[in-house]
């Protein structure tokens, strides 16, 4: 069988990729190894980034939770901040549980004509260094672009020689729901100053995440550039957030057992002789907050776009086009990791950063990669001087790393 683009993976950035490629008139098939309504272990966040990428796609967000902005919490400190508006942003993110969130992108690919094969492990075929198509459930199946949707770095990955870039950083986050009667609040909150049971500061945060169904998805993240890393114990990390936030949220006993996994925030490769790799297989994940959705959604969409203008060229401009929107400010951000990995300059930087209101409102706009570069304002001054300030200090923020 012969279709125009294969897809390994019905995630957000599989499913972007199906539904442009299909609603482009390409014939498509995507393959997942999960049954329909799969979960995935997510903090359900979407900034106003992803929503625009879901406005992009015409996602019907109803069924969303509809946030105003974020809540800061750094010790003592709190800033209570309003999302910013640009002009290619919305003014307003949301909560939508993974499980609800993948089958609404899922189900308008299938309405668009793609066509998903579930509980079915595809794997690229090879002809030399071409891939050609894919073998999923004991059938090969050729096509023009094979796209690798597969999330964090597994076999596809290993094959195609895509794993993330050994001496990069990663992260790690873990979560659950509960109850609470704080489930439709309209801020997504953040504590930046958490602390393992050895009293070091992660660089990472704990969340609450109202998700306006009775429930709040709480987790915590933390970066591979702390020292302590490979021995940081997640499940405590996460109980001992959730003593802190269970008063004030008025939380119910947690509704599932806490699941982790995995952050890539790197990737050898994202291209190759008829293949492109997109969303968290492309390491396409903010280390400034963990965020991929809006990542794997963009990135999923400019993957078919070019395909449809091109099928020869499309993996090395998607390569090319890819990196023009995101090199630069994940580069930058994984050096921050390096830095923020150091407990001293954390917590000053921490300081600083919720120091006040305005300089606060410039960390939600910079960490959440909602610099608009058409009138990039105070925002895109401060992430331009970061960029060259770190790029400077880079080989010496590596050799120090605090890692152990
Ligand atoms: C605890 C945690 C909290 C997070 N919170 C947020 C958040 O609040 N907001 C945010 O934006 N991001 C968040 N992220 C990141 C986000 O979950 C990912 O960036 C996002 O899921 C990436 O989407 P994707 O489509 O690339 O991959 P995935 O969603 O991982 O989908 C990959 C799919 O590929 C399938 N697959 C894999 N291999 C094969 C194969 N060989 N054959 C067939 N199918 C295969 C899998 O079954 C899966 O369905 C969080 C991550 C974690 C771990």
């Amino acid at each position: 069988m012969h279709v125009d683009v294969a897809v390994i993976g019905a995630g957000p950035a599989g499913a972007a990729a199906a539904i442009e490629a299909a609603r482009g008139g390409a014939k498509v098939m995507v393959f997942d190894k999960a049954p329909y309504g799969r979960d995935k272990v997510c903090g359900d966040g979407l900034t106003p980034r992803a929503v625009g990428a879901l406005n992009d796609l015409k996602i019907d967000m109803s069924d969303a939770h509809h946030i105003d902005g974020l809540r800061m919490i750094a010790n003592k400190t709190e800033r209570e901040l309003l999302w910013p508006g640009t002009s290619r942003f919305p003014a307003h993110g949301a909560v939508w549980p993974r499980r609800r969130l993948d089958a609404a992108l899922i189900d308008a690919a299938i309405e668009a004509g793609a066509e998903v094969i579930w509980e079915t492990e595809a794997l690229p075929t090879m002809d030399g260094h071409q891939v050609t198509g894919v073998e999923a459930g004991g059938k090969k199946i050729t096509a023009d672009l094979t796209i690798v949707a597969t999330g964090a770095p597994g076999q596809v990955a290993r094959m195609l020689g895509a794993e993330r870039v050994g001496d990069e950083p990663f992260g790690l986050a873990i979560r659950t729901y509960a109850e609470s009667p704080r489930h439709a609040d309209k801020h997504l909150e953040a504590c930046l100053t958490l602390k393992d049971e050895h009293g070091v500061s992660i660089p990472g945060y704990g969340w609450m995440f109202p998700a306006g169904d009775g429930t709040v998805n709480i987790g915590v993240g933390a970066l591979s550039t702390m020292k302590g890393f490979k021995s940081l114990n997640l499940n405590k990390l996460l109980a001992s957030y959730r003593d802190i936030v269970e008063e004030p949220w008025g939380l119910g006993p947690n509704l599932e057992r806490p699941r982790a996994w995995r952050l890539p925030m790197s990737a050898q490769k994202r291209h190759g002789d008829g293949w492109v790799a997109i969303g968290d297989a492309a390491g396409l994940v903010n280390p400034m907050n963990g965020e991929g959705i809006d990542y794997g959604l963009e990135s999923g969409m400019l993957a078919s776009q070019l395909f449809l203008e091109d099928p020869v060229t499309a993996p090395m401009r998607y390569d090319q086009q890819v990196g023009e929107r995101f090199d630069s400010f994940l580069r930058t951000g994984r050096r921050f990791s390096f830095l923020i990995g150091h407990p001293w300059i954390l917590k000053s930087g921490l300081r600083m950063a919720v120091g006040t209101d305005a300089i606060a409102k410039i960390t939600l706009q910079v960490m959440g990669n909602l610099v608009d570069s058409e009138t990039p304002g105070a925002s895109g001054r401060v992430l331009n001087l970061a960029d060259k300030a770190l790029g400077i200090a880079d080989p010496v923020l590596r050799k120090t790393r605090a890692a152990a």
